[in-house]
């Protein structure tokens, strides 16, 4: 099928946040990993790419954007999604900026929004800050991120230096006027030549109002929850055809494993909870720069395949600190995902077909060494973390790739339920 919305995002766990969302339109939707090599094929209305590219150094992300891109196009797209984290994650070097501005010049789009809210998750902007719960970003938990603390809550301020010329906002009173006045805002800000607009939202409404505003905008970027009224509106439009059934999956073996390589409050409330019902081994960082992951893959040898057991480097700031300061930043982080990625590798060759894995960067490595490229959307498990099908190794699997700060408490062992009752 002809695809109709190509969408690139910047992780693997933002790239099934976005297609588990667009998923709930009943339109089929599939997820690459990495630009796909070769022209497109088997294409669906919805193509959602991963990259990898939230910390990468500016030229190398806006050049992987741009290869995603033409491939989007060749697939036939005419609308683009450039999807991150809705806690806005980057560097002050950032990468949300180039890579609009990228994605911008090449189709020729002279304005766009940037929308992370996502109100099911506490995200929602006002006044173009961003909050994550009751907290302004910068007092939330994502001020103590390993590799994207968030020390601004302004959207404005942190997108200014990413882009060429100045940052506009639409409010939350235009927004909360409709449609009809978010498109004069926006209409009115581009004849200033205001290229970039932060725009408010604080419920799933006001997303609504923003994708209809912006249902002609050649780019539109954001966090997913935006882009998840999106479907209905090409629908609408005449643009998609009929709803396609989204296949039962009954094929995937029942050993299962949680692997977990993110430090985010959530994510350590949820490896607590799960760690108290199933084996579980805690991956030190500082042990791992120096010996490697033989001790953990003794472990996971070990245990019995029927017990779903939790392997995780998940720690408080404190330790991370610790690690960070022994190994530096980049090798901590980098020790953590090598040794989740060999170990996700000897689960499956021992016969594990189920996969939790809870991290952006930790999904990341651990689909690259499972060596997945093509993903399709299943059943969500909790908003913005569907269960997906692939391939590894030449079994069928089922992965469940969490960000940080999704999910509920019981998120882990929720995962696991969700796919056994599928
Ligand atoms: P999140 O989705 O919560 O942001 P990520 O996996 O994207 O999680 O990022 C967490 C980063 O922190 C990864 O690079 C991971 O390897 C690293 N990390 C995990 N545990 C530790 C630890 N104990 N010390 C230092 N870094 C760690």
């Amino acid at each position: 099928m002809t695809t109709v919305l190509g969408c690139i995002a910047d992780d693997f766990t933002g790239a099934t946040d976005l297609a588990g969302l667009l998923a709930r339109s009943g339109f089929p939707v599939r997820l690459r990993i990495g630009v796909p090599d070769g022209p497109p094929k088997d294409t669906a209305p919805f193509e959602v790419i991963a990259l990898k590219i939230r910390t990468a150094p500016v030229a190398e992300a806006v050049d992987e954007a741009r290869q995603a891109l033409d491939w989007l196009r060749e697939a036939g797209a005419e609308q683009f999604f450039w999807k991150y984290c809705s806690t806005f994650d980057s560097r002050p070097v950032g990468n949300i900026g180039p890579v609009a501005e990228a994605i911008m010049e090449a189709v020729g789009a002279r304005q766009t929004i940037y929308c992370p809210a996502f109100p099911e998750n506490g995200r929602t902007i006002f006044m173009g800050h961003l909050f994550v719960d009751r907290q302004p970003l910068d007092e939330s938990p994502m001020k103590d991120h390993p590799l994207t603390p968030m020390r601004d809550s302004s959207l404005l301020r942190l997108l200014a230096p990413q882009v060429q010329g100045e940052v506009g906002l639409v409010d939350r009173f235009t927004v909360a006027r409709g449609a009809r006045a978010v498109r004069a805002a926006l209409d009115d800000l581009a004849g200033k030549g205001v290229a970039h607009v932060i725009a408010d939202a604080v419920a799933d409404e006001d997303l609504r109002v923003i994708a209809v505003a912006c249902r002609d905008m050649r780019v539109i970027t954001g966090g997913s929850a935006v882009a998840m009224p999106l479907p209905e509106l090409l629908r609408a439009s005449g643009k998609l055809g009929a709803r396609a059934e989204v296949a039962e999956r009954d094929d995937i073996g029942a050993p299962a494993i949680v692997l977990s390589g993110s430090c985010s409050a959530m994510t350590r409330a949820q490896v607590a909870a799960y760690a108290a019902t199933a084996p579980s081994y805690r991956l030190d960082p500082v042990a791992l720069g120096e010996n490697g992951a033989g001790e953990a893959l003794d472990w996971l040898s070990q245990q019995a395949l029927d017990a779903a057991p939790l392997i995780y480097a998940t720690a408080e700031p404190e330790a991370v600190k610790a690690a960070q300061d022994k190994l530096g930043v980049g090798m901590a982080g980098a020790v953590v995902e090598a040794a989740l990625a060999e170990l996700a590798v000897a689960a499956r060759d021992r016969g594990t077909r189920r996969f939790v894995v809870a991290g952006g960067e930790t999904s990341g490595a651990v689909t690259q060494a499972l060596g997945v490229t093509r993903l399709d959307i299943g059943q969500e498990i909790a908003p913005g973390v569907p269960w997906t099908f692939c391939e590894s190794g030449g079994h069928p699997i089922a992965l469940a790739l969490k960000s940080g700060n999704f999910g509920r408490e019981t998120f882990l062992a929720d995962a696991l339920a969700t796919l056994g009752a599928a």
